[in-house]
């Protein structure tokens, strides 16, 4: 099932909850802190200013963007792991493993290697 559940912020790797609502799409979440905080960046022109040409990590330590590292890797597990929710969805819905590996440029049997849950949807035929 698709679901929000247990997904982290794509841009900060908060955790969503009932006080931290997350909005996303294609994988990625987004928290309502890091809508606010990009909303003021491109509504606030002194805020934009300030971020214009720079990045986050030019002004982080070594160890800031070593800790960041895992939060990168979460995110990309998170996304990985929305591929499968949804495939999940595709055949809940009865699309054929072809029609999904043909929309991933893939062979039948590729996106079946790829994408079946195991113990779960064995039907490799269909
Ligand atoms: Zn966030």
């Amino acid at each position: 099932m698709v679901t929000r559940h247990g997904k982290i912020c794509s841009f900060c790797g908060e955790p969503g909850s009932k006080d931290l609502q997350l909005i996303g799409g294609l994988g990625a979440q987004v928290c309502v802190t890091c809508i606010d905080d990009f909303h003021a960046i491109v509504h606030d022109e002194e805020k934009r200013a300030e971020a214009k040409g720079t990045f986050p990590w030019e002004t982080m330590s070594d160890a800031e963007v070593l800790a960041t590292l895992p939060q990168i890797m979460a995110s990309a597990e998170q996304n990985t792991a929305f591929a499968h929710e949804w495939v999940d969805l595709l055949r809940e819905r009865n699309i054929s493993w072809a029609e999904i590996g043909r929309t991933l440029g893939v062979s039948r049997q590729a996106a079946w290697e790829r994408f079946a849950r195991k113990g779960g949807d064995k039907s490799e035929s269909a």
